[in-house]
């Protein structure tokens, strides 16, 4: 028998929303807190990688993911004038094909909403948490109104609370679930480096991600559908400085100076700041166990890394169907946690390790003696790792 009847998830993103509609679909009752809702998603893509698609297709949305986004199978390392020098096979394992979906994030949130609302769940927007009591059998948990990032939630007058068997928090980078349970024990850090992302109509020669290396630039091009792609750029901005948008067009023209032909026109052709999202690159990782009594943490609440291995979002699906198979599964909730810490743990540490020493070793920065051995599997290899492996 399950261990869990009704469980809360704070976070409705790409985690939050596959673990409602996972949980929901065995038949556990579930209630989504979401602070913000679907104006929290930015209008740029992902790459979904073949383990992803796995993950996704155990609560039925790999398909629809599939027709609303591009497929590709190697990854192509262009020069800086736009000319292909080298290509990534795709990894060979459990996974199958395709390699590689590109896809829309606003496309990607509304499918996973659309899954977890059939089977039942109850998602709530403009709320988070305000208190949890926890006892030996369960977690009294009162809600409250969002009113934004810097600014605390609002108690609600007269708010009454919810009994839950396990509370989850899938509320990425800046939890505060992970706050409730370890305080200030991890905090994000600044890497030294941005991501800019540029939505733009799909160049017909990009069929695949592209990689190109410029000076203090790395530029990654993500086909999303048959119209569509956007460019990220991975860019040293020392002192995480908070630039204004109204400059965001001139900033990243500089960025791609040394880009020429091809690349050069895609520059060119950005001319909307509308266009772009500038979010400076942190990073956390935890490495005791997720969980404390019945409260847990997945997801990139758990492990944000660099994108460097276009994995984070992945690793946030993985983790959320193994979650609800262990919640399903074993008849006492720490059995459970324990069981499925113990699955993910290797294997989205490694993600988050090997993503942050890409950035550096990519960059130019130096390593510790553990990222220096990490870096020697190289792209390929982490991939490789990532394909053989089961989830
Ligand atoms: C530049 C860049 C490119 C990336 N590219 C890829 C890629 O190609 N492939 C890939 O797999 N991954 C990629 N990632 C990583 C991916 O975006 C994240 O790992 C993924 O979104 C994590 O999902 P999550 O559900 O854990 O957290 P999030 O997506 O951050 O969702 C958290 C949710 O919680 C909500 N929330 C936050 N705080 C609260 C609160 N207090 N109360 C209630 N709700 C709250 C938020 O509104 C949000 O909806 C990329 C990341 C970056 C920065």
């Amino acid at each position: 028998m399950s261990a869990v009847r009704k469980v809360l998830v704070q976070g409705g993103g790409i985690g939050g929303l596959t673990l409602a509609a996972a949980l929901a679909q065995r038949g556990i009752e579930v209630d989504v807190a979401e602070a913000t809702g679907s104006a929290s998603v930015l209008g740029v893509g992902l790459n979904q990688p073949n383990n992803a698609l796995a993950a996704l297709e155990e609560i039925g949305v790999r398909g629809s993911c599939l027709e609303s986004g591009f497929q590709f199978e190697p990854l192509g390392i262009w020069n800086t004038a736009g000319a292909e020098v080298a290509t990534i096979p795709p990894p060979e394992g459990r996974y199958g094909q395709p390699s590689n979906n590109g896809i829309a994030r606003p496309l990607y949130t509304s499918i996973l909403r659309a899954a977890a609302e059939k089977a039942g769940a109850n998602i709530i927007t403009g709320v988070t948490i305000w208190e949890m009591t926890e006892d030996h059998d369960g977690i009294d948990v009162e809600l409250a109104t969002w009113t934004g990032k810097r600014t605390p939630a609002l108690r609600q007058d007269g708010a009454a609370s919810s009994r839950y068997d396990v509370v989850v928090g899938f509320d990425g980078l800046r939890s505060r679930v992970r706050e409730h349970l370890f305080a200030d024990a991890y905090t994000p850090t600044f890497t030294g480096f941005a991501c800019w992302r540029i939505r733009m109509p799909r160049s017909a020669d990009l069929t695949q991600v592209v990689f190109v290396m410029g000076k203090d630039v790395k530029a990654v091009l993500t086909p999303i559908s048959d119209d569509e792609m956007y460019i990220a750029l991975v860019t040293p901005e020392p002192g995480n400085p908070r630039h204004d948008p109204v400059d965001f067009v001139r900033l990243v023209h500089e960025r791609m100076r040394d880009f020429t032909g091809p690349l050069a026109e895609l520059r060119d052709s950005i001319t909307d700041a509308g266009q772009i999202n500038y979010t400076p690159l942190e990073h956390v990782t935890v490495r005791e166990p997720w969980f404390r009594g019945r409260i847990a943490i997945a997801g990139d609440a758990a492990h944000t890394s660099p994108p460097h291995l276009a994995q984070g979002a992945a690793m946030a699906v993985e983790d959320a169907v193994t979650l609800a198979a262990a919640l399903a599964e074993h008849s006492a909730v720490p059995a459970a946690l324990d069981a499925w810490f113990a699955r993910r743990r290797d294997r989205a540490l490694f993600v988050a390790d090997m993503s942050l020493a890409l950035l550096k070793q990519e960059m130019g920065r130096e390593m510790a003696p553990d990222e220096g051995q990490l870096v020697k599997l190289g792209i390929p290899g982490a991939l490789t790792r990532l394909a053989q492996e089961a989830y």
